[in-house]
């Protein structure tokens, strides 16, 4: 079969290889994939960009869903032809304190799919059981396969971070992420703005259709202010760093509200050339968010299941997997808002 695989670590040791299908354990069930989104961290695993270890070589590809083709000898629940997503956490111990306590997105031996395990931008993939949940009636593959990336955004916002219905939150950053984050928040009554740069204009466009209470280009205008003016000088009770850059961060401390919170949901390698005061001196929380468990997948496909999310301009590229480039190319350009890939 067909499998987009990072071979090496330097920039670009991605190639389209030819590689045996996968076998499953008794646990497993193999699933065909019919639809797998393009993550951001696709495209630094492409260029090599990442600081955490891969193991090389590997298929890429962790959001995704398909179907059963066929299930181990202890698999219960599902069954062959059953259309399913799958979670990321591939491996996980199993024994740990947060094993044990239903938080294994944070277990230290966490392994995922597509940089720790082979992923989905191929047509077969193991899924261990436990990973599995059953996609709504309804809902197409296309939609299904962005589970995860709304459940990182359902997380950020409803687990680690309290919304009140009209209250103000601010999301830097109209990636994907962001976008998905922004979304949940409104759909939890919040009024909403989206901050983003030049370079992230289409995705901007893309959320002025989505429709959040203001959309700012950061770059013709002041977001600082903008969010000042908005809240009657005080700031935004919740601003969620989708952004990254020390930059966006600087403006989160200015436009949060004292006794606010600050939810970070991006990455940054760089180390942060600022001083931390304003978060003491604003008696401001700073929370760190990763990952998902099962709940937050559940209520993500409920919420897919019912027509909440607008997924229309979510998802703005459909390729086929030999053209993953085009889709990783689009991704990195920020030409696409999300791109899926289908195995041919
Ligand atoms: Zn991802
Ligand atoms: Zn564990």
């Amino acid at each position: 079969m067909k499998a987009v695989v990072k071979y090496g670590l330097d920039d670009k040791n991605v190639e389209l290889r030819d590689v045996p299908e996968p076998t499953i354990g008794p646990t497993d069930v193999l699933l065909e994939v019919q639809a797998a989104g393009v993550c951001g961290s696709d495209v630094e695993f492409w260029r090599q960009r990442i600081t955490y270890p891969i193991n090389v070589p590997v298929i890429q590809g962790h959001e995704f869903c398909g179907i059963i083709r066929e299930t181990g000898s202890e698999v219960r629940d599902y069954r062959v032809g059953d259309r399913v997503v799958s979670e990321t956490a591939a491996v996980i111990c199993g024994v740990c304190e947060f094993c044990r306590s239903g938080e294994y997105n944070l277990c230290p031996d966490r392994k995922g799919f597509g940089y720790g395990v082979d992923g989905a931008f191929t047509r077969y993939v193991r899924v261990p059981q436990r990973c599995l949940h059953r996609i709504p009636e309804g809902v197409p593959f296309e939609h299904a396969a962005l589970t995860e990336p709304i459940a990182v955004g359902y997380n950020a916002l409803c687990v680690k971070s309290a919304i009140h219905p009209g209250e103000t939150v601010v999301v830097l950053g109209p990636g994907p992420i962001g976008l998905f984050a922004a979304q949940i928040a409104k759909i939890h009554g919040a009024r909403v703005i989206v901050c983003g740069l030049e370079v992230d204009r289409r995705r901007l466009q893309a959320a002025e259709r989505i429709g959040f209470d203001a959309v700012i280009n950061s770059e013709r205008h002041d977001p600082v202010a903008a969010v000042l003016a908005r809240t009657n000088g005080v700031g935004a009770p919740l601003v969620v760093d989708a952004a990254g850059a020390n930059e966006a961060f600087a403006q989160a401390m200015q436009m949060v509200r004292r006794n606010g919170q600050i939810t970070k949901i991006a990455w940054n390698a760089a180390p942060l050339n600022m001083s931390l005061d304003p978060l003491v001196a604003k008696a401001v929380r700073l929370q760190g968010t990763y990952s998902h468990t099962w709940r937050t997948w559940e209520n993500v496909l409920r919420l897919l299941a019912t027509g909440q999310i607008n997924m229309t301009e979510m998802v703005t590229h459909v390729l086929p997997l030999t053209e993953w480039e085009r889709a990783f190319e689009a991704a990195e350009q920020r030409e696409a808002v999300k791109a899926i890939l289908q195995p041919v």
